[in-house]
């Protein structure tokens, strides 16, 4: 692990409207993977520190609740231009402290700034329904109103895009929020968060608490919480599912993913390696939504692997700041290590290393690894399975499009998953019958966007209400139904009610 200068600059916390140093004496470094250099240090917070933080958003609630529904659409106008104005700034925070390429991570900030688009339409979003007469002279209605204090406990692959999959519809919705970042990558929310203090939102209504385990386990138990979304690996999604949905809370947990590509022989063959290749390598393979198994079907296998070899082979690996850099590094020397050796132990399982990444001859401190394509690689092993998060593709070959759904199907995961093909019946079989939640047609990576539902699979999401598009106002309100009756005109038989 890097050494860290004790001058490093210490980040806050946001609590109640103000920045704040966290009463913790923990500090863990924030390192540039491009680089090693360390950029921040990031304080791990104390209980005390998330008691400060839910104590302020508990006493903005009736605040805030107050705001008109419109005026909070307002607000949510007024972040929209807020972000749009930051958005390079915002990218380049995403790439240095994540890793990925300044491409990839403008792309993330556009997703970032939608999402916020998206959650503007909350006096519309937000309405209830009404029927009259349900009974004589009887009216039944439901009204939506906000769950209250919202946390959020989020990974290090999106560290701009990701919390606002859920602060803007939380906020809009008249909740307050309490956002827990990765502790790798801390920076992105700082900006964000001083993007959102320039708002002069009442104080509470947004709070930022720095750390890691420590502060999820107080999110997960804490009384004064009453809905939790998280984002990151299965077993802690499944973790803080159990143990939030235990505590009485309102929980999302989304996991995550190994998915699949299924490649038919009639595919297009340079726009699917294109496809391809964006999917598996984009962002260093560190995404949910990569796409980290092709399955070839017949002899779309001869088709595509030299082509798709080449292309890997070809990628300009470096410090994804640089404008010409086509893969960055991955999050972290621990990262690289954990991934070279998932790579060994594939080839030990008898894949052919097709293309080999572990040595990408890039100098300095930076964490980097090429794109690695293992060939062969037999459907129940590691490779084909369990998710490796880094610029490794597996590819399995299957005899038919039963067989690939099949392969798709045996995953215990079910998140996103592709099919490259120029035939109709073939796509209309395939998106009928294959176990996933989001599905591309000749598109690598299908992630929706903000207007639609983030719709993992399996032990790829645990809940019922996923995240941003609909999803989210379902999750962030209540329901409340009234059945009214009025006697003042006389039951049943004033003006409004003629009897016959
Ligand atoms: P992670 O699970 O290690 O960390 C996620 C969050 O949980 C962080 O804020 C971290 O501080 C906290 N955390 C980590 N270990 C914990 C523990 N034992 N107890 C309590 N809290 C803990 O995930 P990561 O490495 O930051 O992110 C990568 C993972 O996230 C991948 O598995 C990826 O597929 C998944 N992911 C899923 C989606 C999705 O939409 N399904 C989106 C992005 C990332």
């Amino acid at each position: 692990m890097t050494t860290t200068p004790t001058t490093t600059r210490l980040l806050d916390n946001y609590v109640g409207g103000r920045w704040t140093p966290s009463s913790s004496q923990d500090a863990v470094p924030v390192t540039n993977p491009a680089t090693g250099e360390t950029l921040a240090r990031v304080p791990l917070s104390s209980a005390s520190d998330l008691d400060a933080a839910v104590g302020a958003a508990r006493e903005a609630l009736p605040v805030w609740r107050g705001v008109s529904v419109i005026e909070r659409g307002r607000r949510l106008f007024a972040l929209r231009e807020a972000l749009d104005a930051r958005r390079e700034d915002l990218a380049r925070s995403v790439t240095t402290e994540m890793g990925k390429t300044i491409a990839d991570a403008r792309a993330e900030v556009a997703r970032m700034v939608e999402m916020v688009e998206c959650a503007c339409a909350v006096p519309t979003t937000m309405q209830g329904r009404i029927v009259e007469d349900v009974s004589r002279n009887v009216d039944a209605e439901f009204v939506r109103q906000p769950v209250g204090v919202c946390a959020a406990i989020v990974p290090f692959n999106f560290p701009a895009m990701v919390p606002f999959w859920f602060l803007p519809f939380a906020i809009g919705c008249g909740n307050t929020f309490v956002l827990k970042p990765s502790e790798q990558v801390p920076l992105t929310q700082q900006l964000a968060f001083e993007i959102l203090d320039s708002l002069e939102l009442p104080p509470g209504v947004v709070n930022l608490v720095n750390g890691g385990r420590e502060v999820v386990e107080g999110i997960l138990d804490h009384p004064g919480i009453d809905a939790i979304s998280f984002v990151g690996s299965a077993p802690v999604a499944r973790l803080v599912y159990e143990r939030a949905a235990k505590a009485g809370k309102r929980v999302q947990a989304l996991g995550g993913a190994k998915n699949h590509m299924v490649v038919m022989p009639d595919a297009v063959i340079d726009k699917t390696v294109a496809g391809i290749v964006g999917s598996a390598f984009g962002a260093a393979g560190q995404r949910c939504m990569a796409g980290s198994v092709v399955v070839t079907v017949g002899e779309a296998h001869d088709r595509l692997m030299g082509p798709l070899e080449e292309a890997a082979a070809a990628l300009r690996v470096g410090d994804g700041i640089d404008e010409s850099t086509e893969l960055g590094p991955v999050v972290s020397e621990q990262a690289r290590e954990r991934i070279v050796a998932a790579i060994e132990r594939a080839v030990e399982d008898g894949a052919r290393l097709a293309v080999d990444g572990r040595d990408p001859g890039v100098e300095g401190d930076g964490s980097f690894l090429g794109a690695t394509v293992l060939d062969e690689v037999a459907p129940d092993t590691e490779a084909a399975r369990e998710e490796i998060f880094g610029p490794v593709l597996s590819v399995i070959r299957a005899g038919s499009l039963d067989e690939a759904i099949e392969i798709v199907g045996g995953s215990r995961f079910g998140n996103g998953v592709s099919i490259f093909t120029e035939n109709g019946a073939s796509v209309r079989r395939f998106r009928h019958e294959v176990e996933a939640g989001m599905v591309g047609v000749n598109i690598g990576v299908a992630a929706p966007v903000a207007f639609f539902p983030f719709s993992g699979w399996k032990d790829s999401f645990l809940g019922d209400l996923h995240a941003h598009g609909p999803d989210a106002v379902e999750f962030y309100t209540r329901k409340k139904t009234v059945t009214s009756r009025w006697f003042s005109h006389g039951q049943g038989t004033g003006p409004y009610f003629v009897e016959n």
